[in-house]
C-alpha cells in the first residue's frame, strides 16, 4: 500500500461504517492531513456545516470519594457535599443564565445509597422540571446499586422515575481491564461499565461515550475502545456522541509518574488524529464526535473542527474536574463566545439541548440580538 495515500477500499469502508483495526493503524501511519481531510469529508456528509453547543452547567456535587483511580486530582476526602439547597442554588443560577442542562456528577461517598441520587433529581425536577437532568456516571450508578443492595437494573428504573434524563458515559477511560487494573483498579471492570450503559440504553436512557487517553495505554488500546462503542452503538444505538478527553497529567499519580520520564499531555498533532479515527471509526453509527475546549483549550478545539468534529460541548459555567488536574482553560465559555469562534472557523454555530435538538429560542436568539 502507498503510505501516503488512503487506498480506495478504506475509504469505502468508511463511508459503510466498517473500518477495522488494521484500517485505523493504517490511518494513522498516513500524514495526519490526509487523516483530516477524510474525517472532515465524513463530517460534512453526515451533519453538514453546523456546529452544535449546549448552555449548560456542570455541578460536581462533591470532592470526597472512595475511589483511588490513579489519575484523579479531583478527589480530596477534606472537600465538600454540597446539600441540596446548594445544588438547587446553582441549577436556579444557570437557568438564569439560560442553561438547559445541568450535569451533576462527584466523588463516590462511603454512606450513600440509591435515595441520595433520586434524592437530588427529584429536588431538581420539581423546581426546575425543564432543565434536563444529565447525571452520575455508571460508576455512580453501580455504587448507588450496591449501596442499596439492589440491582444496577433497578437503580437505573429508581433514577428515571426520579426524572433521571440522560446521562454522562464517563468513568470509561480506557475499556481495557489491562490499562483499568493499573489506572484504577477498584473502579468497574470493562464489562460492568457495558452492563450499565447497555442497560441505561435498554431503560431508555441515552448517554455520551467517552474515551480518556494519553496515559499508559498503547494505541491499539485507544482503537480497540473505539471500536467497542461501536459495536454497543450497533446493539443498543443509545448514545448520542463520542467525546474524546485527553489526559491531564498535573497533580494526581499517574501524571507524576509520566512527568519524572519526561511525559506530559498527548502532542496536539496525536490529539487531533483521534478526534478523526474516531468520526471515521463510527461513521454511520454515532453523528456527533465532541471536542472539549476544557481540555484542549479553545484555539486547538477550532482547528478540530476541521477534523471531525462538529460540537464544542457546553459553555459549563464551572467545571472543577479538569481545572484540579491542570487544565488552565477556563471553567466557563459564553454562548457569544462560542459562536464567535464557530463563526470565524465558517461555521454555523446552532445551540441545542442535550439530545441534540435545535433551540431556537432563549439565548441563542439573545445573543444574536446581542451581536447584531
Ligand atoms: S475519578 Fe472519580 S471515582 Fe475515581 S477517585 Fe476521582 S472522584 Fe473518585
Amino acid at each position: 500500500m502507498d503510505p501516503t495515500n488512503i487506498p480506495e477500499e478504506i475509504i469505502e469502508r468508511a463511508y459503510e461504517g466498517k473500518i477495522t483495526k488494521e484500517d485505523a493503524l493504517f490511518l494513522l501511519e498516513i500524514p495526519p492531513f490526509k487523516l483530516f481531510e477524510l474525517a472532515d469529508r465524513l463530517r460534512y456528509e453526515t451533519v453538514g456545516d453546523t456546529v452544535t453547543y449546549v448552555v449548560n452547567r456542570n455541578i460536581n456535587f462533591t470532592n470526597r470519594c472512595i475511589g483511588t483511580c490513579g489519575f484523579c486530582a479531583f478527589k480530596d476526602n477534606t472537600g465538600y457535599i454540597l446539600d441540596i439547597p446548594q445544588i438547587l442554588e446553582k441549577v436556579k443560577e444557570a437557568e438564569s443564565l439560560g442553561a438547559t442542562e445541568v450535569c451533576i456528577q462527584g466523588g463516590l461517598l462511603p454512606d450513600v445509597n440509591i435515595d441520595f441520587y433520586t434524592g437530588i433529581i427529584k429536588a431538581v425536577k420539581t423546581e426546575f422540571p425543564h432543565i434536563h437532568t444529565h447525571a452520575f456516571s455508571p460508576m455512580e450508578v453501580y455504587h448507588a446499586a450496591k449501596k442499596s443492595g439492589i440491582t444496577v437494573g433497578e437503580a437505573l428504573m429508581c433514577l428515571k422515575e426520579a426524572g433521571l434524563d440522560t446521562m454522562p458515559g464517563t468513568a470509561a477511560e480506557i475499556l481495557s481491564d489491562r490499562v483499568r487494573d493499573i489506572i484504577c483498579p477498584n473502579k468497574l471492570k470493562t464489562s460492568e461499565w457495558i452492563d450499565v450503559i447497555s442497560q441505561a440504553h435498554q431503560a431508555g436512557i441515552n448517554t455520551t461515550a467517552t474515551i480518556m487517553y494519553g496515559h499508559i495505554e498503547t494505541i491499539e488500546e485507544r482503537i480497540d475502545h473505539i471500536m467497542l462503542i461501536r459495536d454497543i452503538q450497533k446493539k443498543t444505538g443509545g448514545f448520542l456522541e463520542f467525546v474524546p478527553l485527553t489526559f491531564m497529567p498535573y497533580n494526581n499519580k499517574i501524571g507524576d509518574e509520566m512527568i519524572k520520564v519526561g511525559k506530559y499531555a498527548t502532542p496536539g498533532i496525536q490529539d487531533l488524529q483521534l478526534y478523526a479515527l474516531a468520526r471515521i471509526i463510527l461513521n454511520t453509527h454515532i453523528e456527533n464526535i465532541q471536542a472539549s475546549w476544557v481540555k484542549l483549550g479553545k484555539k486547538l478545539a477550532q482547528v478540530a473542527l476541521f477534523c471531525g468534529v462538529n460540537d464544542l460541548g457546553g459553555t459549563l459555567m464551572e467545571e472543577k474536574i479538569s481545572s484540579s488536574a491542570g487544565s488552565t482553560n477556563g471553567q466557563f465559555m459564553s454562548a457569544q463566545e462560542l459562536e464567535w469562534f464557530i463563526n470565524s472557523s465558517g461555521r454555523k454555530p446552532l445551540q441545542r439541548n442535550t439530545t441534540y435538538k435545535p433551540i431556537l429560542s432563549g439565548i441563542h436568539e439573545q445573543m444574536k440580538l446581542k451581536i447584531a
